[in-house]
């Protein structure tokens, strides 16, 4: 069991909705330390995870910080997407309010490679608008949400990959894969080619569960348009489970592995 330095027994939160944040679950409860895993309640049948599972928003910024304070937590996991940044922000608002040490869990960002064709661009309104004129097959590898600035007005065939049948299209508009990751380079290859997909759209997510897609663009040659990570508040930033965990054995604030993110 871990305990925390000069403090009580941590009670810990665990922000989750990534393969990370999974990961640091099973550490904990490994560990056995005392922990909650919250998810958000976007897909209709979410991993099951080692510790108590709690769902759904807590209400903005204020709902979080009331929340903290009558769940007696004492650290905080913010191991969401690089693209959830309303929730990153409400951790660091309401963590600066309460006092309770926070910690983000992040995958470091994709780096082009040679052989790669990135455009990359800041927003999901820019991938839209760098799709091309031409009538295109498109792989919008970007998820459910936000898909509808890129099937609005648009000359374009397709394909989705999606964790849950939470979407419908039309045959002549794309087409729906049900898959959850991590994915294949083998298998992600194929299945560019199987739809004759012609560009990609991807977040900048980081991480090694959802990369192969651009290893198989690179191999094909594809274009890819790649959605820069939203900003985030400055916070202490780890990359990995270990250091979470050695960071909840430590006095807080010092854990001599944080480091702050973006500078
Ligand atoms: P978001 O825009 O930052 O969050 C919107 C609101 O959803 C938050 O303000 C919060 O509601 C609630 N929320 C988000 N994550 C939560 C969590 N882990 N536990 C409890 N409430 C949460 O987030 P999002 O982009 O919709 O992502 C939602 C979830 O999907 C996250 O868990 C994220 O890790 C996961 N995910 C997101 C992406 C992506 O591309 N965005 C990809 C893969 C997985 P309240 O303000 O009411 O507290």
């Amino acid at each position: 069991m871990i305990e925390s330095q000069g403090s009580a027994i941590p009670r810990v939160l665990v922000l989750g909705g990534t393969t990370e944040a999974s990961r640091l679950a099973q550490a904990l409860a490994d560990a056995q330390v005392d922990a909650i895993f919250s998810y958000a309640g976007r897909t209709e049948s979410p991993l099951p995870q080692p510790l108590p599972v709690r769902v759904g928003g807590f209400g903005g910024m204020d709902g979080l910080r009331t929340w903290l304070r009558e769940q007696r937590i004492s650290h905080v996991v913010d191991a969401t997407h690089p693209f959830a940044a309303q929730m990153s922000r409400n951790a660091v608002d309401a963590c600066a309010a309460t006092g309770i040490p926070l910690l983000a869990l992040e995958r470091p960002a994709w780096q082009s490679q040679v052989g790669d064709h990135w455009q990359q661009v800041p927003d999901i309104a820019s991938a839209a608008q760098a799709l091309p004129k031409a009538p295109s097959r498109i792989f919008l590898a970007i998820g459910r949400q936000h898909v509808e600035p890129f099937l609005a007005r648009s000359p374009h065939w397709f394909l989705l990959r999606l964790v849950d049948a939470s979407l419908a299209l039309p045959p002549e508009r794309g087409h729906i894969v049900l898959a959850r990751g991590p994915f294949t380079v083998a298998n992600d290859t194929a299945l560019l080619q199987q739809h004759r997909i012609t560009h990609i759209v991807a977040k900048n997510s980081g991480g090694s569960g959802a990369e192969s897609k651009l290893h198989a663009a690179r191999a094909l040659g594809l274009p890819v348009i790649l959605i820069d990570r939203p900003a985030i508040p400055p916070r202490p930033t780890v990359a990995r489970v270990e250091q979470v965990l050695q960071w909840i054995a430590g006095p807080h604030g010092n854990t001599g592995v944080a480091t702050e993110r973006g500078v």
